[in-house]
């Protein structure tokens, strides 16, 4: 019986202490029932967040996977390409795709790995080369 049905049953009729206990019982059922749904709210917000988080790392992943997908290795240095598949000069390392950076006379290596490449031809050029090998 809910505390409805018991509030219909005492319509026009006097309060008496066993009715009373009824009531006092189901309030207290009541406050039980909201504090355990208060706690699953909590662990459902908390589940929330880091699904949240999880999604984010996941989308950043999906955004990196990609973007490597648009690289294209040539003599040894990865290249980015933008939407439209034109090459940027700047000179990607083809294991850690970060960008490497100029020993000078052609030769690049990666901050990360200490990978080198010595293509000795400079970064821009092999851009064009790659650009106009495709258009
Ligand atoms: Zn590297």
């Amino acid at each position: 019986m809910g505390i409805t049905d018991v509030l219909t049953g005492l319509k026009n009729k006097v309060l008496d202490a066993a009715t009373y206990e009824l009531l006092r019982r189901n309030f207290e059922l009541l406050e039980e029932n909201n504090s355990q749904l208060k706690e699953k709210v909590e662990l459902q917000k908390e589940e929330n967040e880091q699904l949240t988080v999880e999604n984010k790392n996941l989308l950043e992943k999906v955004r990196e996977f990609e973007a490597r997908e648009k690289y294209e290795i040539h003599k040894g240095i990865a290249f980015k390409a933008n939407q439209d598949g034109v090459f940027y000069p700047t000179p990607y390392c083809p294991n850690c795709s970060l960008t490497m950076s100029d020993a000078g006379i052609g030769i690049y290596k990666c901050p990360k790995c200490g990978y080198v490449a010595r293509p000795k031809i400079k970064a821009d050029v092999l851009a064009q080369q790659l650009n106009s090998s495709r258009h």
